[in-house]
C-alpha cells in the first residue's frame, strides 16, 4: 500500500520528466532519466527488442500456414462438390473461381514432377494447372491417398 509520500511523488514528481510506463509491456512505471529514455534499462529495451523479431518472423509464418489451409479448404470444396458426379479423379474446375474464393498458388507445401506434368501439393489434397484449348487454366484437384 501507498503511504502519502509516495502518492505526492507520483503526483508531483521532482524530476522535470514525468514518470512513465516501460515501452517492453512489463507493466513497471519508471522515473526516465531523459526525456527520450523509454525502458527502464537495456534488459528491458532488449527483451521488447527481441520479443518484436520473434512477433515478425512469426507473422510471416502465421500468415503462410493460413493461407496454406485456405488453399486446402478450397480444393476440398470443389473436391467434394464434383468427384460424386464424375466418380474418378481428378475433378476439374476453372482456375478463375478458387482464386476468386483468394485460392493462392504462391503457398503449397511440395512439388513433384511426373513427366511434364508438375503437381503442387496441401495438407490432403493436391493439383496441377494446365491451359485447355480454349487458353482458359484449369486446375485438376487429387486427394492424397
Ligand atoms: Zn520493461
Amino acid at each position: 500500500m501507498k503511504n502519502r509520500n509516495e502518492i505526492a511523488a507520483v503526483e508531483f514528481p521532482v524530476s522535470p520528466i514525468r514518470i512513465r510506463q516501460c515501452k517492453c509491456g512489463c507493466g513497471y512505471e519508471f522515473q526516465p532519466n531523459r526525456k527520450d529514455q523509454l525502458y527502464i534499462d537495456k534488459r528491458h529495451y532488449d527483451f521488447d527488442y527481441n520479443q518484436n523479431k520473434r512477433k515478425v518472423k512469426n507473422k510471416h509464418i502465421i500468415e503462410t500456414e493460413k493461407q496454406l489451409r485456405l488453399n486446402n479448404r478450397v480444393l476440398e470444396k470443389h473436391y467434394k462438390a464434383k468427384i460424386e458426379s464424375q466418380k474418378k479423379e481428378p475433378v476439374k474446375c476453372y482456375f478463375d473461381i478458387l482464386k476468386a474464393e483468394a485460392f493462392s498458388t504462391k503457398n503449397y507445401m511440395g512439388i513433384s514432377e511426373e513427366g511434364s506434368k508438375i503437381f503442387y501439393f496441401l495438407y490432403d489434397y493436391y493439383y496441377r494447372l494446365f491451359r485447355n484449348t480454349n487458353n482458359q487454366l484449369i486446375i485438376e484437384i487429387y486427394k492424397h491417398k
